[in-house]
């Protein structure tokens, strides 16, 4: 379906319009579109729920609207989910979830759609979409043909796939994604309080002893989650926000130690610097807690805001923000903690 001037769905709500829109609902339907003369540049979104639309978009956004739902039967434990790009990603999860598969539950509650999982490898809870993903079907525009890509070929890195670089971003649209999931309990709980939250909710035996999952099932996990989620997080249908919208900055070991000299200079010995190891002389230092120390929580600039209960994530304040005010409060960010750590954040969230 082609549809002109229409508004191009995004979960932050910037009010923008696509010269064109095109949805497909099948394969064929999209092997029969004649991308030649459609308006350029090609932009593929899922929910837009990883993006920023700065302004109105002069090209043609496409749409994927392939629903199907394949599954194999059990082999060795495993069940193979082949998914079409157009299924909402929680639907997945809470349909493994109620089958009893284990491998998504910790992702569940991430707003998107199953084709842009597998383009940005989405994460939460100590799991990567990647760790499930065997092969991705898609469209190749150039040669006019449908590939398989294993998991393997994507290069996947922290939110990054081949997909979200020239050459493959212009010329893969991802079709279908295709799941291992596993019928044998595979808990992963290591991350944050996940494990003590699971134990005070369900009462259920949940240590690192218990590496059966005796009691847990991915149903109990994906609730957990998604109520930890909706505590935190603002929900799509109530705020408008892309999630996160920095990336954590990994820095050398030397300016994490100095962060922490200073800081424990002003507020003494026991003063510390969240961190995590990212390699060899390599710390990762939450963004969210940069932003914080900066004073920029529950800060308001136009219609855009910084989320109370989590800094990381910029929200549609007032529900009409222009992009230009989420523009403005990311520069304001950017600069401050610059100019108070020496750190350059960069955005997650892609603009468009
Ligand atoms: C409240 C909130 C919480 C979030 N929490 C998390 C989180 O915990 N972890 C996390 O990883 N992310 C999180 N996100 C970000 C977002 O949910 C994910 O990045 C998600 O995968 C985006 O899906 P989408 O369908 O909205 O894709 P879009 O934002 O529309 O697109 C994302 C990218 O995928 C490409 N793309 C989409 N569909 C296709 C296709 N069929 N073929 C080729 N390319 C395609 C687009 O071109 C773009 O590059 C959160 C977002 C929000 C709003």
């Amino acid at each position: 379906m082609i549809q002109k001037g229409v508004e191009i769905p995004n979960t932050f709500r910037m009010k923008v319009k696509a010269d064109c829109f095109v949805e497909y609902d099948s394969e064929e339907t999209l092997a029969d579109i004649d991308f030649d003369t459609l308006p350029k540049p090609l932009f593929h979104i899922g929910s837009g729920s990883n993006l920023l639309f700065t302004g109105d978009f002069h090209g043609t956004i496409l749409h994927s609207g392939i629903k199907s739902v394949d599954t194999s039967s059990v082999v060795d434990g495993i069940v193979e989910a082949t998914v079409g790009s157009g299924v909402v990603f929680d639907d997945l999860c809470e349909w493994a979830a109620v089958q009893g598969l284990w491998g998504l539950e910790n992702l569940s509650h991430i707003p998107g759609e199953v084709g842009a999982s597998a383009v940005q490898n989405i994460g939460a809870y100590g799991v990567e979409v990647k760790d499930v993903i065997s092969t991705i079907r898609c469209y190749d525009i150039l040669e006019r043909v449908f590939v398989e890509i294993s998991a393997d070929e994507c290069r996947y890195g922290y939110r990054d796939s081949i997909f979200k670089h020239r050459p493959a971003k212009e010329r893969y649209i991802v079709t279908a994604v295709t799941f291992r999931l596993s019928t044998v309990a595979q808990p992963r709980l290591d991350y944050g309080h996940l494990r003590s939250a699971v134990e005070t909710a369900c009462g259920v035996n949940s240590s690192k002893e218990n590496t059966h999952g005796t009691g847990l099932t991915p149903a109990l996990i994906r609730q957990v989650v998604t109520e930890i989620r909706k505590g935190k997080l603002p929900e799509p249908e109530e705020i408008g926000s892309a999630g996160s919208f920095f990336k954590n900055p990994v820095v050398d070991q030397s300016v994490y130690d100095s962060i922490l000299k200073s800081r424990q200079a002003e507020f003494g010995a026991e003063a510390t610097v969240p961190h995590y190891p990212a390699g060899e002389n390599l710390v990762k230092i939450p963004a969210a807690w940069l932003i914080e120390q900066c004073g920029w929580k529950g800060y308001i600039h136009g219609g855009a805001a910084v989320y109370e209960k989590q800094p990381l994530v910029l929200i549609n304040h007032s529900g009409h923000a222009l992009p230009s005010d989420i523009l403005e409060l990311e520069s304001l960010i950017i600069d401050s903690v610059h100019s108070r750590f020496g750190i350059l954040l960069s955005p997650e969230v892609d603009h468009l």
